[in-house]
C-alpha cells in the first residue's frame, strides 16, 4: 500500500551495531506533528521517532511496533554501558510487562502518541491501531500460536523476523517459565507448515523483502526431529527471502532425550548445510547446579546441562555457519554455587566457537540496573565467551 504523501526511503540492510539508533530496509516516511512515522510497505506503522526536543520518548529513543502489534521502547540513553549489556546500542523495553527487570515503560505516554498516529492514519489513509490489532490476530490464527518471546540472538537483526511454527508447547514446562504454554509438545505436519508459509507470505505482502531472519518456533523446534525439521527448513528457505534461521532447542531435544529420529547433532549439522548465512540455535540451560534446577522446576539433570553445553561448543566450533547460544537464569534466591558453576564453565570454554551466553533475570524479581550490571560484568571478566543480558521481548 502506497501511503498518501509518504516518501519511500531505503535504510541500511546491514545490521552491524552502530552507535546511533538506525532503521533498516525499505520504509515509507511521513512527518506528523513533531514525530517521524516510518511505515512498512503495506502501510503498517513500524517506528515512531520524535523530531523535536521535549517530545517523548526523547532524543536517541524511538518506539518500535512488532508484527504482533506489540510496542517496544528502544532506549539508547537511559543507562551506561548499554552496548556491553546487550551487544547493541539500545535496550528494547516492552510495554505492559509488570515487574520487568528495568521497570515498565510509560503506557500512558504511549497511548497519547498512538492517538496521534491514529489521527495521521485517518488523514493519510493507512491502517489505524484497531486494524493493526485485527491483522495481528489474523497472523496468530495463521500460525495457530503466539510468539511470546524471540531467541535472544534475534536482537542482532533488530527483531526483523518472520515467524513460523513447527512445534507448539514445550518438552519441559519448567515451573519458573513465564513463556510456556503448558501444553504437551506437538509437531505440526508438513502440509500445515506449508500452509503457514503461504499464509505468512500473503500476510506480509510487499514487505516480505524487509525480513532477513526466519524463526521456526515455538519453544523447541529441535523436538520435531531431523527429518521433519529439515523438510520444513528447506521449504521455508526456498520460499522466503530470509538468510538467517533462528530456533530454540530444549536440553532434552539437544541431548537425545526426546525420542528423536536422529541425534540432534546431525540435525544441526544438516541445517548448517542449508543455504542460510547463519543458523542460530538457542538452548535454555538455566543452571549447572542441581539445586538451582530443582528450585526453578526445570526437570533436567545438571549432568545433562553440562553435557549439552560442552557438546554445543564442540558442534559450533566445527561449523562456521552454526551458532549456538545458551541461556542462564539470574535469581537472588539461588545459592552462590549457581553463579560459581557458571563462572567455572565459562572460564574454561574454548574461545572462537562463535557461541554466546545470555543471562536472564527472573521476571518475578525486580533488579536494579546497577545490580544486574555488576553481576554481568563480573561474569564477562571471567568468561571466554561473550556474555549479554537477555530481555524477554514479546513478539506476537
Ligand atoms: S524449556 Fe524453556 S520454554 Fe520450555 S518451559 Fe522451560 S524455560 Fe520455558
Amino acid at each position: 500500500m502506497t501511503v498518501k504523501d509518504a516518501v519511500q526511503r531505503d535504510f541500511s540492510h546491514d545490521y552491524e551495531p552502530v552507535s546511533v539508533l538506525t532503521f533498516h530496509g525499505r520504509l515509507q516516511q511521513l512527518d506528523y506533528r513533531g514525530y517521524r512515522l516510518l511505515l512498512d510497505l503495506e502501510g503498517r506503522i513500524k517506528w515512531i521517532e520524535p523530531l523535536r526536543a521535549g517530545l517523548w520518548p526523547g532524543p536517541s529513543s524511538a518506539l518500535r511496533r512488532t508484527m504482533g502489534n506489540r510496542w517496544l521502547l528502544y532506549d539508547s540513553g537511559a543507562y551506561q554501558d548499554v552496548f556491553e549489556l546487550t551487544g547493541r546500542y539500545y535496550f528494547p523495553i516492552p510495554f505492559g510487562q509488570e515487574g520487568a527487570a528495568f521497570g515498565t515503560a510509560d503506557s500512558g505516554k504511549l497511548r497519547k502518541v498512538l492517538a496521534l498516529v491514529d489521527e495521521a492514519a485517518v488523514r493519510f489513509g493507512f491502517p489505524d491501531s484497531a486494524e493493526l490489532g485485527f491483522q495481528a490476530a489474523k497472523l496468530r490464527s495463521i500460525l495457530k500460536a503466539t510468539v511470546p518471546v524471540l531467541p535472544p540472538d534475534a536482537i542482532c537483526i533488530d527483531y526483523d523476523i518472520l515467524p513460523l511454527m513447527l512445534t507448539r508447547g514445550c518438552v519441559h514446562n519448567c515451573r519458573f517459565c513465564a513463556v510456556k504454554t503448558s501444553a504437551e509438545i506437538e509437531t505440526v505436519g508438513q502440509e500445515e507448515f506449508r500452509a503457514q508459509v503461504d499464509g505468512l507470505t500473503k500476510w506480509t505482502g510487499r514487505d516480505l523483502n524487509n525480513y532477513q531472519g526466519l524463526f521456526i518456533g515455538q519453544n523447541d523446534a529441535l523436538a520435531a526431529g531431523q527429518r521433519c525439521l529439515m523438510q520444513a527448513a528447506e521449504h521455508a528457505c526456498g520460499s522466503l527471502p530470509c538468510d538467517r534461521l533462528f530456533l530454540f532447542g530444549s536440553v532434552a531435544s539437544f541431548m537425545e532425550r526426546a525420542g528423536l529420529d536422529q541425534p540432534p547433532s546431525s540435525a544441526l549439522e544438516a541445517l548448517a548445510r542449508l543455504p542460510f548465512k547463519e543458523v542460530v540455535v538457542n538452548i535454555g540451560l538455566e543452571s549447572f547446579h542441581q539445586g538451582a534446577l530443582d528450585y526453578l522446576g526445570k526437570p533436567v539433570k545438571a549432568a545433562d546441562v553440562r553435557q549439552a553445553f560442552r557438546q554445543g561448543l564442540e558442534l559450533a566450533a566445527k561449523h562456521d555457519r552454526l551458532k549456538i547460544s545458551f541461556n542462564f537464569v539470574l535469581s537472588k534466591a539461588l545459592s552462590r554455587d549457581h553463579m560459581d558453576l557458571i563462572s567455572q564453565e565459562l572460564a574454561g570454554a574454548p574461545k572462537g566457537s562463535g557461541c554466546r551466553v545470555y543471562l536472564s533475570p527472573l521476571l518475578s524479581e525486580s533488579w536494579r540496573p546497577g545490580q544486574l550490571k555488576r553481576m554481568l560484568f563480573r561474569l564477562k571478566g571471567l568468561s571466554r565467551l561473550p556474555v549479554f543480558a537477555y530481555f524477554l521481548v514479546p513478539y506476537l
